[in-house]
């Protein structure tokens, strides 16, 4: 902000009119500028002390410490505001991270799990581990029969169709004079 901009904003700065950015800025421009601290100084004496004279307040003598407070205090206000927005971003800020960090691992469980049952299944001990477990590994307990009774397994669990079929056989073979219809 320069000194033509600063002086512009005076009034609005008495009125409290000051967006806060603008706010920020005026205030560093007039702690810094002695010329436009001056020009807000003389504004600030003419326009508070009218005003106190106009609510008849008593009228302080030491406008210059009023200026001051005032734009310490704005500053400040400002200050914390800065900060309540800035720990209300690292906040949203470590949310998200954590989210992400959760969702990631979250992904790499399910790209080692995918990985090991993909790496799992190229072997073919994978598709009779249910029935022959540790016997495929393991020549000790391996028996040849165990293939028979693998096959006798896997045929008489699941058909739904044969074991209908099974039931209606042996219907038919328990009442032998259904046979001929
Ligand atoms: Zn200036």
């Amino acid at each position: 902000m320069n000194c033509l901009e600063a002086q512009s904003k005076i009034m609005a700065f008495i009125e409290n009119k000051l967006p806060d950015d603008e706010l920020r800025e005026f205030i560093k421009h007039v702690r810094s500028c002695k010329n436009c601290y001056e020009e807000l100084d003389i504004y600030y004496t003419l326009i508070v002390g009218m005003k106190q004279l106009d609510e008849s307040d008593n009228i302080s003598t030491d406008f210059k410490n009023a200026l001051d407070r005032h734009l310490d205090e704005e500053m400040n206000r400002l200050t914390t505001v800065k900060r309540i927005a800035n720990s209300t971003i690292m906040v949203v800020i470590v949310l998200v991270v954590s989210g992400l960090i959760w969702l990631y691992s979250g992904v790499l469980d399910k790209v080692y799990n995918y990985e090991q049952t993909s790496k799992l299944s190229e072997q073919s001990e994978y598709y009779y581990q249910d029935f022959f477990g540790s016997r495929l590994l393991n020549d000790e307990e391996y028996d040849v029969s165990d293939i028979d009774k693998y096959y006798i397994e896997i045929n008489t669990t699941q058909d739904e169709t044969t074991d209908f079929m099974k039931r209606v056989h042996k219907y038919n073979l328990s009442h032998k004079g259904m046979n001929s219809l």
